[in-house]
């Protein structure tokens, strides 16, 4: 018989997600983690960084203060405060949490788990069976092959919790959580190096976006070298010696590897029990649904998109899916994104030579200018926003960059994911003066109805 209707490895956004809307939609559920509920993203990821990066913006500002007629001085950031500050945050939070998960009665088991039977999950010598299982377990920090993180090489998991300031610091990685920390780093003080293999910074987002992030960075004096890949890095009481493919090198206080992230699906029954997976992914269908009937995966062990928000979704997506209520597939291309450097970077869709790529000529792209719009005057920030759209048709892309853009995601993803033409959004209302206006104006220029921009 089995102990629960649902049986959930792994207490992460997706894990936890699954569990609170199963329970809502009147499942028992066991839920199981090894460490805190909240996995990555509340413990080590989305809530930690983003609290560093506040305190960067405050540094900032400070700094800034005199360009805007306020004489304010930074006289320095001092990192036990900062931290006290981050761990503020995430301990409210793990704190409502976990009172929510009481709260919806579900069964919260903490040890490592290891999948025992196709349905049947052991934890500590206790077995738990449920009807259906949900596989959450997410995602570690990679290296890359010979690199070994100790000491002064660390991965986003030791960069954390640093009680100081380096003063040189390579960052391994253009992609987001590497720009996130350079970005951080360079406001708190420190000199900054990003390495990244491919030709720009953010690469998985549209070029012109890379190329505008490129430009601000340098304005803002963080060193970036694109295009050439990492050849070896060595460690001594000086610092790290970092040297690439073409023979440059570099010497900092400490090396932060931002590669990427792997699936932590291995040595726990997975393979055992028969579940299709390759090269260390959990493989699922559209329908989360694994080879093994009844067995779901959600979140950073799958393939694809590596973010909070997709695993939220894969975990409503699994319960309301066993409750029969045929939830609507949602595929990667349509989930939001923000890197929340500064400045920030948001998109949603396919970027234009994605589109390109499909449909030829059969496309309109159209950049709003931010220099037009009055709020982003105020706050002095340069950058755009870029659609891409289906000619005569829906818009398919929207990406942004520049101060605060991650806030216009909400519509951006309205727009792409309710196949929106620029005609529609042009009608509606965008108050002024917000940033927002930059996306009223933007699609009104795409309909052919330019205001406050050139046609
Ligand atoms: C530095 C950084 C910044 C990030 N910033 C953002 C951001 O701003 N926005 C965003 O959307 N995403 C961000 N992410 C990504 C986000 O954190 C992940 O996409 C998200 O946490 C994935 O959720 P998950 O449930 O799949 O896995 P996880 O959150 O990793 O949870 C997996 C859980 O499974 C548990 N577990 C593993 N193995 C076992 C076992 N054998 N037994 C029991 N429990 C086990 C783990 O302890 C963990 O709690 C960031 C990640 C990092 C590292």
């Amino acid at each position: 018989m089995a102990d629960a209707d649902l049986v959930i490895l792994g207490g992460g956004s997706g894990g936890y997600a699954c569990a609170l809307r199963a329970s809502e939609l009147g499942m028992s559920v066991i839920l199981i983690d090894k460490d805190k509920l909240g996995g990555t993203c509340l413990h080590r990821g989305c809530i930690p960084t983003k609290a560093l990066l506040h305190a960067a913006e405050v540094a900032d500002t400070a700094r800034e203060s005199e360009q805007f007629g306020v004489n304010a001085t930074l006289h320095g950031i001092d990192m036990n405060k900062v931290n006290e500050y981050r761990d503020g945050v995430v301990g409210r939070l793990y704190k409502g949490l976990q009172g929510l998960v009481k709260s919806r009665n579900v069964q919260f088991i903490e040890g490592a788990g290891r999948l025992v039977g196709p349905k049947t999950i052991e934890v500590n010598g206790t077995q738990y069976t449920g009807k259906n299982i949900v596989l959450a377990t997410g995602s570690y920090a990679r290296s890359l092959p010979g690199l070994e993180i100790s000491g002064r090489i660390m991965t986003s998991d030791q960069a954390l919790n640093l009680d100081y300031i380096p003063q040189r610091v390579i960052v391994l990685g253009g992609g987001v959580i590497g720009v996130e920390f350079a970005s951080v780093w360079k406001s708190f003080g420190s000199e900054v190096t990003i390495i990244e293999g491919l030709p720009h910074l953010v690469p998985n987002e549209d070029e012109a976006v890379s190329k505008q992030l490129e430009r601000a960075f340098r304005k803002r004096g963080i060193n970036f070298s694109v295009g050439t890949r990492f050849a070896s890095a060595t460690q001594d009481d000086s610092g790290v010696h970092v040297s690439l493919e073409d023979g440059k090198s570099f010497d900092a206080d400490l090396l932060l590897v931002a590669v990427g992230r792997g699936p932590n699906a291995s040595g726990m029954g997975f393979e055992e029990q028969g579940i299709a997976m390759e090269r260390g992914w959990v493989l699922v269908d559209e329908r989360l649904r694994t080879n093994v009937e009844g067995v779901f995966a959600v979140g950073d062990i799958t393939p694809g998109l590596q973010l909070a928000h997709r695993g939220f979704q894969h975990g409503i997506f699994v319960a309301e899916e066993l409750a029969g209520l045929r939830p609507v597939v949602i595929a990667d291309v349509n989930i939001p994104k923000v890197t929340y450097c500064e400045p920030e970077v948001a998109s949603v869709g396919v970027t234009e030579a994605q589109a390109r790529a499909e449909h030829g000529d059969n496309i309109a792209t159209y950049e709003y200018n931010l220099g037009g719009n009055g709020k982003s005057q105020i706050l002095g920030t340069a950058g755009f926003i870029k659609l891409v759209q289906i000619k005569d048709g829906p818009v398919v892309g929207i990406h942004m960059v520049g101060s605060r853009m991650g806030e216009q995601i909400g519509e951006a993803q309205l727009i792409v994911n309710w196949e929106a033409h620029p005609e529609d959004v042009a009608v509606l209302i965008h108050a002024h003066p917000t940033q927002n206006e930059a996306m009223g104006e933007a699609h009104l220029a795409l309909a052919g109805k330019p205001l406050h921009a050139h046609a």
